[in-house]
């Protein structure tokens, strides 16, 4: 799948150098966001254990399995961690699975880490044999399409109050975002375009000027 080299939305690109991503080494495409991390310029860290997040000027929670991902998460005492780094104005980026484990609701099952408000049905696109890729079109990754991958992906069922709706696919929504935090029922990290999580690394740096003025706002009132 990482077979096109277009000439993706330069609007994106922007220098990421000075940001630290965490990309929680539970389960699952671990080393393919570590990798497009570093493709846009920033440091990936790897991070099995809780108590290194903190480091972290974003997060990416991967595709994989999401019981597998949710059970190690709570043994570890990840989901504490996790919701503490969301209600910080820190970023996370959870794809697949991972969009499956910050859903504060899950068709028949209890929720696992619930900090963003939508409803997500597991496994809705069919099983492993029915994974495709399609050509969206994402208006907040640019005007080209992109490549999405289907690995037996989530829907996101709902979108309630305060969480916008970023890409449908056949009327049913597949990437959203509230505030900080950003969902996708597909994998951005299979193929070479870079916009997601350049788009992600946006918010980063948003939030990362955010917290260094009001840090200079405040040394100047004091
Ligand atoms: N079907 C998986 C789950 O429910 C998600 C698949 C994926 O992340 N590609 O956890």
């Amino acid at each position: 799948m990482k077979d096109n080299a277009r000439d993706y939305g330069k609007t994106l690109e922007r220098d990421f150098s000075g940001l630290k991503i965490a990309v929680l080494a539970l389960q699952g495409a671990v080393s393919e966001h570590m990798d497009c991390v570093g493709r846009c310029g920033a440091r990936a860290l790897h991070v099995r254990r809780p108590g290194l997040l903190h480091e972290a000027d974003g997060l990416i929670i991967p595709g994989g399995e999401s019981t597998t991902i949710g059970r190690l998460s709570r043994l570890f005492g990840f989901r504490e961690e996790i919701s503490a780094f969301a209600a910080a104005g820190k970023p996370i980026l959870g794809t697949c699975a991972g969009a499956i484990l910050l859903a504060q609701r899950v068709e028949g099952q209890d929720p696992i880490i619930p900090i963003m408000n939508i409803t997500v049905q597991r496994n809705a696109f069919g099983r492993q044999r029915e994974s495709f890729e399609t050509e969206l079109d994402i208006p907040a990754l640019g005007a080209e399409p992109f490549c999405a991958v289907f690995i037996r992906a989530p829907l996101i069922k709902e979108a309630a109050e305060g969480v916008e709706v970023l890409a449908t696919y056949n009327t049913g929504i597949i990437f959203v975002r509230e505030k900080n935090l950003l969902a996708t029922a597909f994998h951005p990290e299979l193929t070479d375009d870079l916009r997601m999580h350049q788009y992600f690394m946006g918010i980063a740096l948003e939030h990362q000027h955010s917290v260094t003025s009001s840090l200079n706002g405040h040394q100047a009132s004091a």
